[in-house]
């Protein structure tokens, strides 16, 4: 028999309550059901973690990259051993589908190994010297203490590339994690814990968002700073940092743009198109929301989409053969009524959905909207919720103006079969990650990460690592006689 858990905070190597006692509650969105408890941390609290991290920083920075490394591949093992039960948490706190939360901790488990293979691999560069007898360096040195903050949609994923790009460079960290989906981040903390990580190199903590950024993005401990979630709160969060000169890596919000040709294999654009939309309940950065399809396959394209989103079981997602669960907070049904309103006002025709589902449980139906104006809120702002637009477009110029007309800049999609489109979108798309004919977005080695305001950094590929590495400059000469 399957339980969810209470949850504590983990400070310096120790699993604790808070030191004032607080506790918050956890509700599953299937039933509205509080199920467990997280202590929420406060001022001692923090105190506590930031003096671990401290202690933590100097153990882990002069452990060896071979010795990081290690430690990372035999905790992403035990992390496998473990999917069914941490799938369990993540379905009853988050709602997805259990398919959906044994892939993320799968996914997350290949991330750690990729890391710890980069681990090895932070070299730095001997630039030759002017003058006989010098040698000079470039050397690339943890940058320190890191505090992350992560949201509740992919409550493993969102931590484990920060934590492994941390873990991989020789970073301490600590984690302010999702209090909305508590438990199976504790679970990905506990497979670094059963590893062997020294105590103060990875430490939990759970509270009120703003108080615990506020603090410890101002603390001197912090040299480092990743954050995932809206574009406010990350603008707001990157104005802090800059005050106090921490770096900072923001993956915000995005509003993709998926462009259908007339040229495309449409079966591919729908099923391609559907899944990824409808994955999480739609509540995914990368989630295509604007679908911009030519007008002579613009009819075509509606009709069948609208068929594909009604053919989406909704449900528990611990039931069998459920393929979209609830949102995952009460706060995302009106968001979600407000957008789909303020469109249909401004003539917006409604396709299909457009409702909750029943009266327990955040459930909300796979709903298209079609020939959306520009001015509708959904047109603008991220409806983080299972709600696609299907909008019309004549030439490529007009799709990529529109495409580009946001502030966001996170992922982008694209259905042709001319080389030549494909490689234009490339060349023309204002977008973070660009995927064609088919998705093949956020894979650890591959660039993750946004332009324009859904942020700065990528929390893929190499380039991912060097964000938690500094780069020193020795120069030394030696009297060669
Ligand atoms: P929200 O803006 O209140 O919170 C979003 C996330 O930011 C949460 O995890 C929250 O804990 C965190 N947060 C908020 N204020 C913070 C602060 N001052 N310091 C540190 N962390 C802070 O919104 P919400 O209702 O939870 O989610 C709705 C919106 O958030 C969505 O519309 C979407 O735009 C955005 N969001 C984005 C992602 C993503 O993957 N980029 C994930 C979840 C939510």
């Amino acid at each position: 028999m399957q339980t969810y858990p209470d949850v504590k905070l983990f400070i310096d190597g120790k699993w604790r309550n808070a030191v004032e006692g607080e506790t918050l509650s956890v509700v599953d969105p299937a039933t509205e059901e509080v199920m467990g408890r997280i202590a929420h941390a406060r001022k001692a609290d923090m105190d506590l973690a930031l003096a671990a991290a401290e202690k933590g920083f100097k153990i882990w920075r002069h452990t060896s990259a071979f010795g990081r490394s290690k430690l990372m591949r035999k905790a992403a093992d035990i992390l496998r051993t473990r999917v069914e039960a941490i799938a369990y948490m993540m379905t009853r706190e988050q709602g997805k589908p259990l398919a959906q939360s044994r892939e993320e901790i799968v996914a997350a488990a290949d991330t750690i190994d990729w890391f710890a293979e980069e681990a090895r691999r932070t070299y730095g560069q001997i630039i030759p010297a002017r003058a006989t007898g010098v040698t000079q360096m470039a050397i690339k040195m943890p940058v320190g203490p890191v505090a992350t903050f992560t949201p509740w949609n992919f409550p493993i994923n969102q931590i484990v590339r920060k934590l492994s790009a941390a873990l991989a460079t020789g970073c301490s960290i600590i984690v302010k994690a999702p209090e909305e989906t508590p438990a199976s981040p504790a679970e990905l903390i506990r497979v670094f814990v059963d590893a062997g990580v020294p105590d103060g190199v990875v430490n939990l903590l759970y509270g009120t968002p703003a108080e615990i950024s506020d603090y410890l993005i101002a603390h001197p401990v912090i040299r480092k700073i990743s954050f995932t979630g809206s574009t406010p709160v990350g603008k707001h969060l990157a104005a802090l940092a800059g005050q106090h000169m921490k770096r900072t890596t923001m993956e915000l919000g995005g509003h993709a743009p998926v462009l259908i040709f007339n040229d495309a294999d449409l079966d591919k654009a729908i099923e391609v198109t559907a899944a990824a939309k409808f994955r999480n309940a739609g509540q995914v950065c990368v989630a295509p929301t604007r679908l911009l399809v030519q007008d002579g396959v613009a009819d075509k394209f509606l009709d069948r989409f609208v068929k594909a989103a009604q053919a989406i079981k909704v449900g528990n997602g611990l039931e069998d053969g459920v393929v979209m669960g609830p949102l995952a907070n009460e706060r995302r049904i009106p968001a979600m009524e407000e957008m789909i309103q303020d469109a249909m006002a401004m003539g917006a025709e409604l396709k299909t959905g457009g409702k909750r589902i029943g009266n327990e449980g955040y459930f909300f139906e796979p709903t298209v909207l079609a020939n959306v104006p520009v001015a509708a809120k959904v047109m603008n702002d991220e409806p983080f919720g299972p709600l696609a637009i299907v909008n019309r477009f004549a030439t490529f110029d007009e799709a990529v103006e529109e495409a580009n007309r946001l502030r966001f800049g996170l992922a982008s999609y694209a259905f042709t079969s001319s080389a030549r489109t494909a490689h234009e979108l490339g060349r023309h798309l204002e977008t973070g990650m660009l995927t064609i004919n088919h998705n093949g977005l956020a894979l650890p080695e591959v660039p993750f990460g946004g332009i324009k305001d859904s942020g700065y950094g990528t929390e893929g590929g190499s380039e991912a690592v060097g964000a938690y590495l500094e780069t020193r400059f020795v120069t030394q000469m030696i009297d060669v006689g």
